[in-house]
């Protein structure tokens, strides 16, 4: 077999500047030291409580999900360790609805694909579902969601915020629809939790899903909150086998990366400081973008979650322009997902964008260790890249010679 030569993948962390944190993050200092021993020193299986190696890493995984329960103010029997936030929403969406057999669904237009495929895919047998739609500032209408609940609506699916945009659903008046139909809540807090306080209570969520390599613990662990004195009664397991985590995930437990994950969302919570500089840094970044002609800050006028910034730029092709951005920064078009599918981004397609605008669409997302410096840099090479690519651009000449009239934002269909 060939071994893999990362040598031959151009990607020199040392030029580039990674504005790339809502598809994932470095893990912490302090995570991979937790997480360390037990690759190397501790094997025990969670699961082999007959011997002390077993028994200390149970200990392990206990300690571990007391701390992340307390994070978020549940209790740790409504913890459930998954591979990562796909598959606790895909756990949490199909297993609602086998438990039940048949019904209804409700989500909306710019959930992540996670959400949204397992609803089709349960769509495609027999289930019925309604997509919510957006406004152009991608939020949902809460009468719009109250007007969709049918007599067999079996759940509710809306995120918190979007991994696209940033747009933060306003969760208080969806919680009190759900409450008051008895409907079971299931929200995707992916890029919510390790970035601003959340507590799946405050909304009356009865799933909610997360994952560790988004608040800079490790890839390949997520959870699922999961409510078991709410509205749900049953998950239909969606992985069998020796019945690990109360029989809802079987396979045997990623010690390591639930020590991993524990120790991130710990550490994070604890870094008042540095999260003070990261916000005035995405505000300066944002600031400073803004100002440039010809863009568009999605989503600019609702609550966003800080570090996601997306913006589209009038009279550029989305390929070259992520082309060129990224020969010095790691940014996408929309979701990491999605990025390098040539097709327009669905969030700002449902959000009411023309094509242009929907393909033109970047995400930029500084972390907590994205300097001033960073992102001085960063905007400078955004400014070249536009630029050189609007002086090829005849739209963009035409629009400054006054040919084509400066509509005012994201409704204009084709952007000229
Ligand atoms: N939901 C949201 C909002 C996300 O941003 C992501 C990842 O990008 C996911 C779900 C899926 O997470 P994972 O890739 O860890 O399964």
């Amino acid at each position: 077999m060939e071994s893999i030569n990362l040598q031959l993948i151009p990607h020199n962390m040392e030029d580039c500047i990674y504005l790339d944190h809502a598809a994932s993050t470095p893990c912490l200092p302090e995570v991979v030291d937790a997480m360390m021993p037990f690759f190397t020193q501790y094997p025990g299986n969670p699961g082999s409580v007959v011997h002390g190696a077993g028994k200390f890493a149970a200990r392990a995984v206990k300690d571990s999900r007391e701390t992340i329960a307390s994070v978020l103010a549940a209790a740790p029997h409504e913890i459930f360790f998954t591979s990562g936030a796909t598959e606790a929403i895909n756990m949490a969406i199909k297993g609602i609805a086998l438990s039940a057999g048949k019904g209804h669904l409700i989500t909306c237009a710019t959930e992540h694909s996670a959400v949204l495929q397992s609803c089709r895919s349960l769509e495609s047998r027999g289930f019925r579902l309604t997509v919510m739609p957006v406004d152009e500032n991608g939020s949902i209408t809460p009468n719009l969601l109250e007007a969709s609940i049918a007599k067999d609506t079996l759940l509710v699916a809306i995120m918190h915020a979007n991994n696209e945009t940033g747009v933060i659903h306003n969760l208080q008046p969806i919680g009190e629809i759900c409450n008051r139909y008895g409907i079971p809540f299931v929200c995707d807090a992916t890029q919510t939790i390790g970035k601003t306080p959340f507590l799946p209570s405050d909304f009356g969520i009865d799933c909610c899903c997360f994952a560790a390599h988004k608040f800079y613990g490790p890839k390949g662990i997520g959870a699922l909150y999961f409510n078991t004195s709410g509205r749900v009664t049953r998950l239909l397991p969606q992985i069998e086998g020796g019945a690990q985590e109360s029989g809802l995930r079987s396979g045997t437990l990623h010690v390591a990366g639930i020590v991993g994950m524990a120790t991130a969302l710990s550490t994070i919570e604890n870094q008042a400081g540095s999260f003070r500089l990261f916000l005035e840094n995405c505000a300066y970044f944002e600031n400073r973008l803004t100002a440039m002609q010809g863009i568009i800050l999605n989503g600019s006028s609702v609550l966003r979650v800080p570090g996601i910034t997306s913006a589209s730029f009038r009279f550029l092709e989305g390929g070259p322009l992520l082309a060129s951005l990224n020969t010095k920064l790691c940014v996408t078009g929309g979701s990491s997902c999605s990025s390098g599918s040539g097709k327009p981004s669905h969030v700002l397609t449902a959000m009411g964008h023309g094509p242009q605008q929907a393909m033109s669409g970047i995400r930029f997302s500084p972390g907590l260790h994205t300097s001033r410096a960073d992102i001085e840099r960063a905007l400078s090479h955004i400014e070249q890249c536009v630029a050189q690519l609007r002086e090829e651009s005849q739209t963009w000449k035409m629009f400054q010679k006054g040919s084509i009239k400066p509509v005012p934002s994201w409704f204009h269909p084709l952007d000229v």
